[in-house]
């Protein structure tokens, strides 16, 4: 996460990771402009490179090799990453709706998010049919095929619907790759039928008679049996019917036709061609919008119809990036003119390209080897990407906001007096505030509902307080998000004690800077963290916020709990067994992410594990008769074990093997990436008996490795533990692992507790 001293005056956002927008976030990475703040909101964290799909399919590249990882491209950019889908466009309010968070607001908007087979043509289609895009739909089905034929016997038929280049690549790499899995196999690759489909005369119709020669040749020579003129009326499960009445049985069936831009942009009121594409201006402008643009696919150049590819796309990267810099800096955007004949590089799967440019062609396989180079190194200027130790060492391009946006930020930010504790205003905090909702209860006499110096509870008889306080910095740039873990971080000591949440006070800093980007860090943070406190029936009683130099947030929380039913650390007794219920490694991967080091996948597993409430997890837990539990956090797993071995007066035994660990967290650990906290932690390897011989363990770091919002560690009797561990994974944490037991106190023990096992 990139800090800047500089205050947010512009926010340009990024919808979908397209090849134009991440040509616009390493412009931007190389050359930021002070005051300028992008955010991409993106479905996909990883987004692929369109030249390379038909190499992957073919199996001649990983998954790696061919997309872009946007959460370390934006961390590169110092840009904020929401992985999430837009659904809308409010252009009155400026802001952009989302499937899974508050809307986002915007003063510059562009969108570069692709197109999409349009399967709703076609009755069935949309529920039996696999439409190409999103990729990631098409990639789970085409792993889940790759599966599939390792058990499957007898004959196998895949049909494709579209003859254009896609189709074709497509039809052409799919089929090698499965003959070449069939035959590893010992199985006969000849059991493989495909089917190519198209309403058209001919394949490929936007190429040059020789292209088309060449392709029409290699579906004959490798058995694809073509179907021209043969426009598809409808589509049922594992069948497809033509117009003219043919009918074809299918085991999967590949929608590669005419794409067209999602239906949300209807409601948008931007102009929109017959295929729901953007009618934009020279300038990649919308037609009636001058603060949205739109590039790649999902745009219309008026003056400028070209044919939809990956090369337009990556080619207005360039002037998109410029634009967007124009406008936020008060200038004009400039035209852009987009060559006329461009070159295709089509392949046949069995590493042989064509080269396609208006009515030239050449191929060989010496093509497939130069797309390969370009194609390489193309992605190359996405994948290594230098660590940025420091923002302000970017270069400075000298651009700056105009002066009247200057002196407003000056204004805003630098006349802080401190007077006042540093506080928000009033006015931005009840803005902030007043689009939340938190949870009312019976038990909150006053609270945020009826606002007064102090929040007043009742507590029922019978009944004691558990009451617990956490905060810390942001460790990622996403409020929602950061709001939702620390909330969650917050609750875990209450489910941990066995406890209900009653309520929670938020104590928060947001960066300075003008009142509305203020109001908004402020409202999306608190958003998140509302929704899991009132998903755990916690109420938000009140709080208060200042402004400081970075994001933080914590919360002083209160819980109900029956006296006779609390979950101590002091509770283990030997012979139980200790449970994790979720995977640890998060104070690694962060260190990572923040080095550029981590995989994008591995921070998003990692904040699916921070955003699960632990709530449902001690409940069971309790019901399984456990009298021990504690939340891992800071201290790290061992760290959090001994002290629950010290007040129970027993040792235990970790087993390393049988540990849950977050995806990547090996690996970033085993590259000596970790935590700032971990030295502190690392000093409890004394309390580990013959700790040499396991150092060299690749899971001995992470034993050490802090963690935020981490899971339960608790104990449960060895005769309840399978039946516990089998619950948990049902109600939804699948890592639940059992990964020790609890031993009687040994002579030695009480300087060495811990004894491990792999
Ligand atoms: C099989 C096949 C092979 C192809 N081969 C080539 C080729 O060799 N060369 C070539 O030039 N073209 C090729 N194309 C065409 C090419 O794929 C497209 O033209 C190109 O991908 C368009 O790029 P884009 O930047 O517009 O969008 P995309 O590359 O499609 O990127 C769109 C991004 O937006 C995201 N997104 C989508 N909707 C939303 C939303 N609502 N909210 C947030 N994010 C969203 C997606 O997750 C994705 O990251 C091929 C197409 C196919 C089907």
């Amino acid at each position: 996460m990139q800090t800047s001293d500089q205050p947010v005056l512009r926010d340009i956002v990024l919808i979908g990771g397209g090849h134009s927008h991440v040509g616009v976030l390493k412009r931007f990475a190389m050359n930021p402009v002070p005051g300028v703040r992008l955010t991409l909101i993106c479905r996909d964290t990883h987004t692929p490179y369109s030249g390379m799909l038909p190499g992957y399919v073919a199996g001649h590249y990983s998954y790696d090799d061919v997309h872009i990882d946007l959460s370390k491209l934006a961390e590169f950019a110092g840009a904020r990453f929401y992985r999430d889908e837009a659904k809308g466009i409010d252009r009155d309010r400026k802001r952009v709706r989302c499937l899974n968070r508050p809307d986002v607001p915007y003063d510059i908007l562009s969108i570069n998010i692709g197109s999409s087979p349009q399967v709703s043509d076609v009755e069935g289609a949309l529920e039996y049919a696999v439409p190409v895009k999103p990729i990631t739909g098409f990639n789970q089905r085409w792993l889940a095929l790759l599966s599939r034929i390792e058990i499957h016997e007898g004959p196998l038929t895949l049909a494709v619907v579209g003859a254009g280049a896609g189709g074709v690549e497509l039809t052409l790499a799919m089929q090698f790759r499965l003959r070449n899995e069939l035959r590893q196999r010992g199985k006969n690759p000849d059991q493989l039928h495909f089917h190519l489909f198209d309403s058209a005369a001919d394949i490929l119709p936007t190429h040059n008679s020789r292209v088309r020669d060449i392709f029409r040749k290699a579906l004959s020579d490798r058995g694809v049996k073509v179907h021209l003129g043969a426009a598809v009326r409808k589509v049922e499960e594992g069948l497809l019917m033509t117009e003219a009445g043919e009918t074809l049985k299918a085991d999967e069936l590949l929608w590669v036709t005419r794409a067209g831009g999602p239906a949300w942009l209807r409601d948008t009121g931007l102009a929109l061609d017959d295929n729901l594409f953007i009618k934009v201006r020279d300038t990649l402008q919308t037609e009636n919008d001058d603060s949205i643009f739109a590039a790649g696919d999902i745009a219309n150049v008026v003056n400028y119809p070209r044919e939809k590819a990956g090369v337009f796309a990556v080619r207005q990267g360039r002037p998109l990036a410029d634009n967007l810099k124009r406008m936020a800096l008060g200038k004009s955007p400039r035209d852009f003119h987009p060559q006329k004949h461009w070159l295709a590089l089509i392949s046949t799967g069995d590493k042989f390209a064509v080269a396609s440019r208006s009515h030239v062609h050449f191929a060989g396989a010496w093509v497939w080897q130069w797309k390969n180079w370009i194609d390489r190194r193309f992605m190359k200027k996405f994948t290594d990407l230098p660590p940025m130790e420091d923002s302000t060492k970017l270069p400075d391009t000298g651009a700056a906001i105009n002066a009247e946006d200057a002196s407003q930020a000056i204004s805003a930010v630098a006349m802080r007096c401190g007077g006042c504790g540093a506080k928000v205003g009033s006015t931005v905090l009840s803005r902030a505030l007043g689009e939340l909702t938190p949870l009312d209860r019976d038990d909150i006499v006053i609270g945020l509902h009826s606002p007064d110096d102090a929040a007043v509870l009742r507590i029922p008889p019978g009944k004691a307080v558990v009451h617990t306080v956490d905060f810390f910095r942001a460790f990622i740039d996403d409020p929602y998000i950061f709001g939702r873990v620390a909330a969650n971080h917050s609750l875990g000591d209450i489910f941990a004690m066995g406890a209900e949440a009653q309520s929670a006070t938020a104590v928060a800093t947001v960066p300075y800077g003008i009142e509305s980007k203020v109001e908004d860090v402020l409202f999306q943070m608190m958003s998140g963290a509302v929704e899991v406190l009132n998903a755990a029936g916690c109420a938000l009683v009140g709080g208060h916020t200042g402004e400081g130099k970075e994001l933080a947030l914590g919360f002083a929380v209160n819980g109900l709990i029956d006296p006779d039913e609390v979950m101590s650390k002091g509770g283990l007794r030997a012979g139980d067994v200790l449970i994790l219920t979720k995977p640890i490694g998060t104070g690694t991967l962060f260190a990572a992410h923040a080095r550029l080091a981590a995989k994008g996948r591995w921070i998003d597993a990692a904040l699916a594990s921070m955003t699960q409430s632990s709530k449902l997890a001690a409940e069971c837990l309790r019901r399984y008769g456990s009298r021990a539990c504690t939340d891992v956090t800071g201290f790290g797993l061992l760290g959090h074990l001994v002290e629950m071995t010290r007040p129970s007066g027993v040792d235990a035994e970790l087993d390393l093997s049988a540990i849950p660990i977050l995806p990547g967290a090996e690996e970033t650990a085993a590259a000596g990436i970790l935590s700032t906290l971990q030295p502190a932690n690392i000093r409890l390897r004394r309390g580990i008996r013959d700790q040499e011989k396991w150092v060299s363990h690749p899971k001995y770091p992470l034993i050490f490795d802090p963690q935020t919002a981490g899971g339960l560690l608790a104990s449960v009797s060895a005769d309840q533990a399978q039946a516990c561990v089998q619950e948990l994974k049902a109600l939804g944490y699948p890592h639940t692992a059992i990964i020790g037991r609890v031993t009687a106190q040994d002579m030695q023990g009480a300087i060495e507790p811990i004894t491990l096992k792999d």
